[in-house]
């Protein structure tokens, strides 16, 4: 469970989780003990990535939520457009995290890293052609993911 807590569960490995029905008891204890981590106390829908999850509102809303209690916007937007975004498009940036002659020829690649605007956290890297758009590329669909798969419902405040 540990490595699974500690930074080490990929992004992709929750989309598998999510897609084989598999494992509810596990997720549920994953998601206790990622709700037990936090300082704020909106139920934990999701994980949705190394720092960020989607939670449940009072209101009803289901928003992206940072580590540090940051809210981004309602799941469906692209939390993406609300991070602070760093790209790095020069040879020099790219310098700066690739050893020379093995980074990508920025006229085909850039780098494109996204940070909590409160806390500063690196929340997402991707390498994309430079004209790429910045899109949502896992938007969960949470509804049946609690009624299919994990059979139970929704957490709630306590
Ligand atoms: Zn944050």
């Amino acid at each position: 469970m540990n490595e699974l807590i500690d930074g080490t569960l990929e992004f992709y490995q929750l989309k598998e989780m999510m897609s084989s029905h598999k494992d509810p008891e596990r997720f549920e204890i994953y998601r206790e003990v990622l709700q037990e981590r936090v300082s704020w106390d909106d139920p934990i829908l999701l994980p949705y990535g190394l720092h960020l999850y989607i939670v449940q509102k009072s209101d009803g809303d289901r928003i992206v939520k940072c580590d540090c209690g940051h809210e981004f916007c309602n799941y469906k937007e692209n939390w993406k457009l609300h991070a602070r975004i760093f790209v790095r498009d020069t040879e020099e940036k790219m310098n700066e995290i690739y050893p020379k002659l093995m980074s990508p020829d920025p006229e085909w690649q850039v780098i494109r890293e996204y940070y909590c605007p409160n806390c500063a956290v690196q929340l997402e890297v991707e390498a994309v052609p430079p004209w790429y758009p910045i899109i949502l590329d896992f938007e969960p669909d949470i509804d049946t993911f609690y009624k299919e798969w994990i059979k139970r419902p929704m957490p709630t405040k306590a």
